[in-house]
């Protein structure tokens, strides 16, 4: 078969990809090994994040938080998408954006909170610093020894399980064309184009947009193109429905921590913490960091203390050393074009998307990417 654009990968980076380019009429096909959302889009946390991890920047200090801070400037445009992506997709996406805390419990945390607040609010981020007495009201439901917090108004979340669904079946009643089951095996430059391979016949690709999240580095590898990108277990773990309690998404400075409750009144529990990966290549729960990220969550929320977890699971985050996105058209490479956010992939997937499709379609992008994606 033969098609102008070829998106490879059926999560939120591709799905989005397809969708933007089929509303302009571009003739566009996405190709995904298996099934629609079964990887990094469908099992993450749903957080939907805007300001800097606050581990990071512990780790990697404010250095590090300036020359990532122009990519907050896509995270702020992604948010504003998904303000009106259940209404534009129609389809009911569980966005709610409350804002997020992140959560201080000693003076040495509420200066890094601060440190962290200067540099985000250079680059657009609104943040505000909450005392104690504006923690009560704002959040009454902390732990007493939370002194403080950061909050960032913008953040929130959404169901994983509905926006890469909805976004593919958007971009299908626009006529892109979506192959399930169908395994990229290789790809060659041909012409002006590409030839690949798939696990059941070949396609002529004009273009090729490479949205295969943690598996990206190895497809660009078949053109000899290297990319800093590794894949990463993580596990995120949800209690049984307890009663609404939570409205914000919350971080702890004390800890990795993300936390958040779903609309059912299950609550969400991640925050980065590593899965294990089994000598054949499987992913388990490990229990030391289930352990871990649940003590986070009940020294923050203490009633949570007594909510049951019902599930773990993992799965293979995009990650890149540097946290840098590499969306863009590889240069040497015409037509070969990556659509990669890594770590809050979920989150930035929107703008990821709308990107990429605006250098396809030969149009100045929605944001600036000078200083943000790795390939400018
Ligand atoms: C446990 C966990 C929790 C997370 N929590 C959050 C969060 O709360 N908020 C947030 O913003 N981000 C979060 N993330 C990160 C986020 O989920 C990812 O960055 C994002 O989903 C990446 O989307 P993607 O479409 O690029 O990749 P994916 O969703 O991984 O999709 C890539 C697709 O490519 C397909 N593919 C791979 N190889 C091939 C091939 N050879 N041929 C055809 N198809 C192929 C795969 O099957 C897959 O479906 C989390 C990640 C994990 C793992």
């Amino acid at each position: 078969m033969k098609t102008d654009v070829l998106v490879i990968g059926g999560g939120i980076a591709g799905a989005a990809t397809a969708y933007y380019l089929a509303t302009e009429g571009v003739d566009v096909t996405l190709v995904e090994a298996t099934d629609l959302n079964t990887q990094a889009s469908g099992a993450n946390a749903g957080s939907i994040h805007v300001q800097i991890q606050h581990p990071e920047f512990v780790g990697l200090g404010p250095e590090w938080a300036r020359a990532y801070g122009p990519t907050l400037r896509l995270l702020i445009e992604s948010q504003r998408m998904w303000l009106g992506l259940s209404a534009e997709l129609g389809v009911d996406l569980d966005v709610s954006l409350a804002g997020g805390l992140l959560v201080a419990t000693t003076p040495e945390q509420m200066r890094q909170i601060e440190a962290k607040a200067g540099i985000e609010r250079e680059f657009g981020v609104p943040i505000e610093i909450v005392d104690r007495a504006g923690l009560q009201r704002l959040a009454p439901y902390l732990a007493d020894n939370a002194i403080g917090a950061g909050f960032c108004p913008l953040e929130g979340k959404a169901n994983p399980l509905k926006a890469t669904p909805a976004f593919a079946a958007a971009a299908q009643r626009c006529g892109a064309n979506l192959l399930t089951h169908t395994r990229i095996l290789n790809v060659e430059a041909a012409g002006i184009g590409y030839r690949v391979t798939t696990g059941s016949g070949t396609i002529e690709a004009g273009r090729i947009v490479n949205a295969a999240g943690a598996a990206a580095a190895g497809i660009a590898g078949m053109l000899g193109i290297d990319i800093a990108l590794q894949g990463v277990p993580l596990q995120v773990t949800v209690t049984e429905p307890v009663a609404p309690l939570i409205p914000h998404l919350l971080y702890s400075a004390a800890g990795k921590l993300s936390l958040k409750q779903a609309r059912n009144g299950s609550c969400l529990i991640g925050g980065g913490w590593h899965a294990r990966r089994l000598a054949d290549g499987r992913l388990v729960t490990n229990p030391a960091h289930l352990a871990g990220n649940m003590t986070n969550a009940a020294n923050l929320v203490p009633s949570l203390g007594q909510a049951r977890a019902v599930r773990s699971w993992t799965a293979t985050v995009n990650g890149t050393e540097d946290w840098r996105p590499i969306i863009g058209e590889v240069p040497g490479h015409k037509g070969f074009f990556l659509s990669l956010f890594p770590w809050v992939g979920f989150s930035a997937g929107p703008i990821t998307a709308r990107l990429t499709a605006d250098m396809i379609l030969g149009r100045e992008p929605h944001v600036p990417l000078e200083g943000v994606s790795a390939l400018f």
